[in-house]
């Protein structure tokens, strides 16, 4: 085309490559929403390359490609017309990674008309991809009214303009408008969750395999249909049975339970029944699968609580699984064909057998969008040992498959597409942790000793069997608290007591004579077990919990009990009541203890060789009884975390007051100091299991006010242990006694700067 004499827009020529660079980089650097700017950067386009139309298509999650801005198609079409996957030819533009040059579009046997962007009139179509590193975001189309071929020219002006529309598009200059497509831009991101499995991972993003999609519906031959269906439910048994064998899976725990809980599904005659009866009725098998699942999931959702929860997610893996095996597509963890080598597995959500599907030596982190702490996918992700962070809302809209990916399962961050800078930081940070645990390791077998000779005990909290491992590895003198409650939140229904004595015992033999104090269930409140009848409560941590409902409710208690009595025939027991609030309630629990004990000698059993009957101090009530109350324990623990949120009234679970108030100010101080001057004068054994004995200056003024034995998350036994060995504790109480004395401002700072000029290591 020729350029009339007073046309302003010169021919599309390096010159026009200069003009629009000149433009595009105006309007980058001026101000304005990001529509505001591709608004303008079609407009310029078209004006320089003399162009009735030009459009910008971007890449949704889906492959799906959306109108974002045009100029010369009817403007409602933008964020209206939306082409799918290799859709027409911008389709094939974006999807081949190809430019299309056609002088007939719209007799083009792929073009595909789409009426409201009124584009009738327009014959020829140059469409260039708008990629960046090899990934296609989007699409930059012309149009022209005349039949033409665009020349070499047009199209090299058109690869360069996109190359700079890419490269704008992926440093976040107009992201502004495109919140839709933030996923498939390329930009870094950083998404929250809650770590479910500690451990920080570095890899790049497999999508959980999404469902397969049934098209075929309706069976020819009900027959055939239904061989199918059996084979698939006999190879889906094996396949399951299979899992059992996992070399990470054999091992007794709670990750059995929850396979065995999801095997007992799979080979569940009700769910058969209905995918018969299904396929009888003239569906397909997959088809069956299908409406099965609907029908179940839709009973499902009327109930709440997590039990149900779990059921489904359950019930969602087996029927995927279910379809794989239809469509002969069902994968084994050794078939890692495909995958990268450092796999981070992103998922909306997971049952806990489909994560066995991927082979564990690729296998790094694990990202689910709903999974909770007590999700079955987290108890497996721990027993594997995989870095996994769960409520990660929308990730799986915002990754690409392979997009590089770092799992910080200590902090609960997902970066997405990390900078260099990002992902050097990360790799510094692993390798530092394997530096530490290395160091941590070294001092597993050397007590923990202060520099003036005190002899502090360090135990480690756990409330799963897989957790015992962790006791040799940390090198912890033992388990100051053994949450029972996990067991019973993970099982179908209420465990009955050879399962009970059975789990005791392993852990009692996982210990290897180490000491275990068992806390019975601290249940209620917000720690609801599903089979179990509970009302719902206004302020649930003030609630029917812990010890008031073993008290209330004596049958489910006495079972633990008798469980307990049964696994430490011969040894020593140690049990712990939670959330004690009054001194007499003790007496009712030694009380039920007695029974049970009477119950067992009359029936033949052995009994422990010694049983240690102990509280958690929790309540502040306590501290005006103190005298009453530690007469009748045989040791205390002290339940910081529920202690300080019952002392300042601050909800441990809301984030808004959860850290409101610091426990290294006088009040709390002077209170613990008062609890542990009243055990040394009773000579009672006291130990502090909340959170503050695994933060080491929390610690040390822990070891400064005089308590000498710590229980804490096994992850803490190192970085404590190495505090106590710098530090010297009668310095520390002396220093404290002084700051308490003399009612100073901020305690935790001058703490700290004790902690500097002293050298103590409180930097973890
Ligand atoms: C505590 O309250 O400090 C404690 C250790 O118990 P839990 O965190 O299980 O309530
Ligand atoms: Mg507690």
């Amino acid at each position: 085309m020729i350029a009339r004499p007073n046309d302003p827009r010169p021919l599309p020529s390096e010159t026009s490559l200069r003009v629009i660079m000149r433009g595009l980089r105006e309007i980058m650097s001026e101000g304005g929403e990001g529509q505001e700017k591709l608004d303008r950067i079609v407009r310029q386009i078209a004006g320089v390359m003399v162009a009735d139309v030009c459009s910008i298509y971007l890449k949704r999650q889906d492959g799906s490609l959306e109108l974002f801005a045009t100029e010369g198609l009817n403007p409602s079409a933008v964020h209206n017309t939306r082409m799918k996957r290799g859709e027409g030819l911008v389709g094939r533009c974006s999807e081949l990674g190809v430019t299309v040059n056609e002088p007939e579009a719209s007799s083009h046997p792929a073009f595909s008309y789409r009426p409201e962007t009124s584009e009738e009139i327009y014959h020829s179509l140059l469409a260039v991809p708008i990629s960046r590193s090899g990934k296609v975001l989007g699409v930059l189309v012309i149009q022209n009214r005349m039949s033409k071929e665009y020349s070499d020219e047009d199209v090299e002006v058109l690869q360069a303009t996109a190359m700079v529309v890419a490269e704008n598009l992926a440093s976040g200059a107009v992201a502004g408008t495109v919140a839709a497509l933030e996923g498939s831009l390329l930009q870094p991101m950083i998404i929250e969750g809650e770590p479910l499995s500690e451990g920080i991972a570095l890899g790049h993003v497999v999508l959980h395999e999404p469902r397969i999609v049934v098209t075929h519906l309706l069976s020819d031959n009900p027959v055939a249909e239904m061989e199918r269906l059996e084979q698939a439910l006999t190879k889906l048994q094996v396949n399951i049975d299979e899992m059992f064998e996992h070399e990470h899976m054999s091992a007794v725990g709670e990750h059995r339970d929850v396979l065995e809980a999801y095997r007992m599904f799979a080979h569940d005659k009700g769910w058969h029944r209905r995918l018969r009866e299904a396929v009888e009725g003239g569906l397909t098998a997959e088809a069956a699968v299908e409406r099965v699942q609907n029908a179940m999931r839709t009973r499902m959702l009327k109930q709440h609580d997590n039990y149900w929860k779990e059921r489904q997610r359950d019930l969602d893996d087996l029927s995927d699984r279910l379809l794989r095996v239809l469509a002969g597509r069902l994968k084994s963890s050794e078939d890692s064909s495909g995958l990268p080598a450092e796999v981070i597995l992103v998922a909306r959500t997971m049952g806990p057998a489909e994560l066995l599907d991927y082979d564990r030596n690729r296998l790094r982190g694990l990202i689910v969008e709903d999974g909770s702490s007590q999700s079955h996918v987290a108890v497996v992700a721990k027993a594997l040992g995989i870095a996994a962070i769960g409520q990660a809302a929308g990730i799986v809209d915002r990754v690409t498959a392979g997009d590089a990916a770092i799992v910080d399962a200590v902090t609960g961050e997902v970066h997405l597409r990390p900078t260099n800078e990002v992902i050097a930081a990360y790799s510094d940070k692993v390798r530092f942790r394997a530096r530490k645990q290395k160091r941590y390791q070294s001092l597993r077998g050397r007590p923990a000793i202060t520099k003036d000779g005190i002899r502090i005990a360090l135990l480690m909290n756990a409330g799963l069997l897989v957790d015992m491992s962790h006791l040799i590895e940390s090198g912890a003198d033992g388990v100051g608290l053994y949450r029972t409650e996990l067991q019973f939140m993970l099982s179908d229904a209420f465990p009955r007591l050879d399962r009970q004595t059975q789990l005791y015992r392993s852990v009692i033999e996982e210990a290897q004579g180490k000491t275990v104090v068992f806390r019975s269930l601290d249940i209620g409140g917000d720690k609801v077990l599903p089979y179990l009848r509970q009302p719902k409560e206004e302020n649930p941590a003030l609630g029917w919990r812990a010890i008031r409902m073993s008290l209330d409710r004596p049958e489910l208690f006495r079972l633990q009990i008798r469980a307990l009595l049964k696994a430490a025939a011969g040894r020593e027991l140690r049990v712990m009541i939670p959330m004690v609030s009054a001194s007499y309630e003790l007496g009712a629990i030694r009380a039920l203890i007695e029974r049970e004990k009477t119950f067992l000698t009359t029936h033949g059993h052995q009994l422990p060789s010694n049983i240690l009957v102990g509280a958690m101090f929790e309540v502040p009530a306590l501290l005006f009884d103190l005298d009453a109350f530690l007469t009748r324990v045989d040791f205390v623990s002290i339940g910081s975390n529920d202690l300080m949120q019952f002392m300042f009234a601050a909800d441990r679970t809301n984030a808004r007051v959860a850290s409101r108030f610091d426990v290294l100010t006088a009040p709390p101080l002077r209170a613990l100091r008062m609890l542990i001057k009243a055990a040394k004068k009773h000579k009672v054994p006291l130990t502090l299991c909340g959170e503050m004995a695994g933060s080491p200056i929390e610690a040390m003024t822990l070891i400064a006010l005089g308590l000498r034995s710590l229980s804490m998350a096994p992850a803490s036994i190192g970085p404590i242990k190495t505090m106590i060995l710098s530090l010297d504790a009668e310095k520390a109480t002396a220093y404290l006694e002084d700051l308490l004395k003399e009612d100073v401002k901020d305690i935790r700072m001058s703490l700290q700067q004790f902690a500097e000029t002293e050298g103590v290591a409180i930097d973890g």
